[in-house]
């Protein structure tokens, strides 16, 4: 394998940093941008540089000599972040997105992945928690997720018209929802799994946790650890189109809690809130074209990902004390 000069956008979040250690776990020389530091462990980045990527003069720097980009930053969070704030998110991500398009243009560098999300699909195909898996073609026609959903499709379109145009390579990946340790889990960014992880380390045995919606909405999940080896995988690939990323385990929210419950050794009660965002009532990857172009797909269990994930939140909200930090419920 030769070493290559990579940058990592969103080095700062959850993704970013795990494909960090990743990259320099396989020898590349690696560059992180984001607008923060990763907020759990230092970077193992051999430079991390603090710009924001709205700008086009912060993706020309962030872009110089590098020969690849995971092009992971974004504004996003969990399905109460995404529903609340639908132009400043579009915004953001519109201006990141075609300005590292740009600047990868105008700095020549060889190869591109944008992180797109299972947002894309049609609404109008995940109206039942029993969905059949949705296969990539399923974003056609298209009726995305407001705000997020439609940004990610607009973006891969970009991504091939660059190709088209200027026969950049390009890697459009669908990430399914990915968990796992060092991701947020409060303030309002989390995503069901580390919220879920939250509510119940902060419970004690038989108290009552809320759960969005009637918990019978469906989703799958995928470990960190297999979202960065496919990652790596694509970006290998010679594989131009969209590309979905996420495992076929379906579960229902309530078997969520309960997988979560069992981890934790705990039985807590559900209180369903029907007042709060679900999303779409079901989703699933169809991971036939997945297995066709890379041979592999994820293969962590959901309960073994879960344990870990659990064990980590649990730990952060373990305070020096050794007592849990209520005030993060
Ligand atoms: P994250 O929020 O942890 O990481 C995104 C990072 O982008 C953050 O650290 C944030 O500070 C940074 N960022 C935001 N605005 C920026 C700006 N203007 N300039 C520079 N950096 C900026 O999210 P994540 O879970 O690591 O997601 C990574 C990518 O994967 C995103 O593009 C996201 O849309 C996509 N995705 C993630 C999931 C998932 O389940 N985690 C699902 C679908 C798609």
């Amino acid at each position: 394998m030769t070493t290559k000069r990579v940058l990592v956008t969103g080095a700062g979040g959850f993704i970013g940093h795990h494909l960090v250690h990743k990259l320099k776990a396989e020898g590349h020389w690696v560059r992180g941008v984001d607008i923060k530091h990763p907020e759990y462990e230092p970077t193992a980045a051999d430079d991390f540089a603090i710009l924001d990527l709205r700008r086009l003069e912060n993706c020309l720097v962030a872009t110089r000599e590098v020969d690849q980009v995971y092009n992971l930053a974004a504004d996003m969070g969990g399905i109460g972040y995404i529903t609340a704030f639908l132009a400043s998110i579009s915004c953001n991500n519109t201006l990141i997105n075609t300005h590292m398009l740009e600047a990868r243009r105008l700095n020549g560098v060889k190869r591109f992945l944008f992180s797109s999300s299972a947002c894309v699909y049609a609404q109008y195909k995940q109206k039942s928690p029993d969905v059949t898996p949705l296969k990539e073609e399923d974003a056609y026609p298209a009726d995305p997720e407001p705000g997020y959903g439609w940004e990610k499709l607009w973006a891969e379109e970009l991504c091939r018209y660059f190709w088209k145009d200027y026969g950049f390579e390009t890697r459009i990946v669908r990430f399914h929802n990915v968990y796992g340790p060092l991701g947020t889990y409060d303030g309002g960014k989390e995503k069901s799994p580390a919220a879920i992880c939250r509510k119940v380390a902060l419970a004690n045995n038989g108290e009552e946790i809320e759960v969005w919606g009637d918990g019978e909405q469906t989703r799958s999940y995928m470990y960190i650890d297999d979202c960065v080896e496919g990652l790596i995988r694509l970006m290998r690939s010679d594989y131009h189109e969209p590309l979905n990323l996420g495992t076929d385990q379906l579960v229902t929210i309530n078997q969520l809690v309960d997988l979560v419950c069992k981890a934790a050794g705990k039985t807590v009660r559900k209180r369903h809130d029907l007042t709060k965002p679900q999303g779409v009532r079901g989703r699933n990857s169809d991971n036939t074209r997945l297995l066709n172009v890379l041979g592999w797909q994820p293969s962590v269990l959901l309960e073994k990902g879960l344990a870990t994930t659990y064990k980590w939140i649990e730990s952060e909200l373990v305070g020096q004390s050794g007592e849990l930090r209520k005030s993060a419920a």
